[in-house]
């Protein structure tokens, strides 16, 4: 399946973007967060957006949304398939050339980014959101799930960053920091909405045009 015929977003909803580990991490507590938020995205008739690996937390988010009965959309390059799949790729997965199609597709189909604990994978893809956001190609949310204190360590660097004068201080406020998944769960469910489908969201490819499309308009989140 290619970006360009999948049209994902008849579904409706909302849509979050999880990143996070293609590991499971040495805290229990770090797959207990990623299996409660798969879960809770189903119980709320959001869509899960993901990786499309079945290893680490990336698995077990995944696994837990199906089991409740979720949506999900899956997105792997094709190089990584045998590395961060381990069973036959779901239906409701898209294969990408390279990882910049496949960050870029991931992102052009969620309304909200949630980063869980993860390593340097997750980094890069937390940090191409949050650069975005600070050049102004994008509006979506973009949640910290600070489960155990995971991601003290990033806030921190992101605060000397700002202090030693290399970003705004508004670089801060495009993140929202959650310690646990109910708070961030309550937070996401007040978001509204994104417009209804067919207006561009499902697009993979925006080559020349800002992210900014037509389903930003909805959002009075943030
Ligand atoms: P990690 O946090 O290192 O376990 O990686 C989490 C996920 O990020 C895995 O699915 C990786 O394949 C993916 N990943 C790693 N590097 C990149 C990248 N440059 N662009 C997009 N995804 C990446």
């Amino acid at each position: 399946m290619t970006p360009e015929n999948h049209s994902c977003a008849q579904a409706g909803g909302l849509s979050v973007c999880v990143f996070c580990g293609a590991r499971s991490g040495r805290n229990p507590a770090w797959m207990a967060a990623a299996e409660s938020l798969g879960h809770r995205i189903a119980r709320a008739g959001w869509r899960l957006v993901y990786g499309a690996g079945d290893v680490g937390l990336m698995g077990a988010a995944a696994t837990a949304a199906r089991q409740a009965g979720g949506r999900t959309l899956g997105v792997i390059p094709a190089h990584l398939v045998g590395r961060e799949r381990r069973g036959r790729i779901p239906a409701d997965c898209i294969v990408t050339d390279n990882m910049h199609e496949r960050k870029k597709v991931m992102f052009m189909n969620s309304d909200a980014i949630v980063v869980l604990p993860g390593g340097a994978g997750s980094l890069d893809e937390f940090f191409e959101v949050l650069t975005w956001r600070q050049i102004g190609l994008h509006e979506k949310p973009i949640f910290l799930l600070n489960v155990a204190g995971y991601w003290d360590p990033l806030i921190g660097l992101i605060d000397h960053v700002i202090e030693e004068g290399f970003a705004d201080p508004s670089l801060r406020g495009f993140v929202t920091m959650s310690d646990n998944v109910p708070a961030l769960a309550a937070t996401l469910a007040t978001l509204q909405p994104p417009l209804p489908s067919g207006t561009g969201r499902e697009h993979g490819k925006h080559e020349g045009q800002t992210f900014r499309g037509e389903r930003q308009k909805g959002w009075q989140g943030q």
